[in-house]
């Protein structure tokens, strides 16, 4: 089963235990979830299955593309951000302490930054657009 199948599952059982985020913040990552899996598995069909070609190759590398982000998102997002999977392990990186920061920062805010793995790097430049013009405000 591809990871962003398994990230659905996971995120809909936190979503109704009533973990960390919201309830409206855990549906959003559910319909993520939900619409990338059906998608990936698909695409990883395709490239089993179909007739060799340029395509099929595409579609299979495509679809363990999806998956592989999925399972990143399940690890870090899920797991590292929000306590649901033991992944605190990762905070001995700067950038992971960085990135769940952003993160937190995000869910406060309800702002910059929007990305999860570029999010330190995002919020970063919203800082630094906003020291240079005070009147650009986050939401922009
Ligand atoms: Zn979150």
């Amino acid at each position: 089963m591809p990871a962003s199948a398994v990230g659905a599952s996971l995120s809909v059982e936190s979503g109704q235990s009533g973990g960390r985020a919201s309830g409206r913040m855990a549906l959003r990552t559910d319909l993520l979830s939900g619409t990338h899996a059906p998608i990936a598995i698909a695409l990883i069909i395709y490239g089993c299955e179909a007739t060799p070609g340029v395509g099929r190759e595409v579609a299979f590398g495509v679809g363990c593309g999806m998956t592989l982000f999925g399972l990143s998102y399940l690890l870090v997002h899920d797991g590292l951000v929000h306590e649901r999977l033991p992944m605190q392990f990762l905070l001995r990186w700067r950038y992971f302490r960085r990135l769940r920061g952003a993160h937190l920062h995000h869910h406060r805010f309800h702002g910059v930054p929007y990305g999860l793995f570029l999010g330190p790097e995002e919020l970063s430049a919203a800082k630094a657009t906003r020291r240079a013009d005070p009147g650009v405000t986050e939401a922009a």
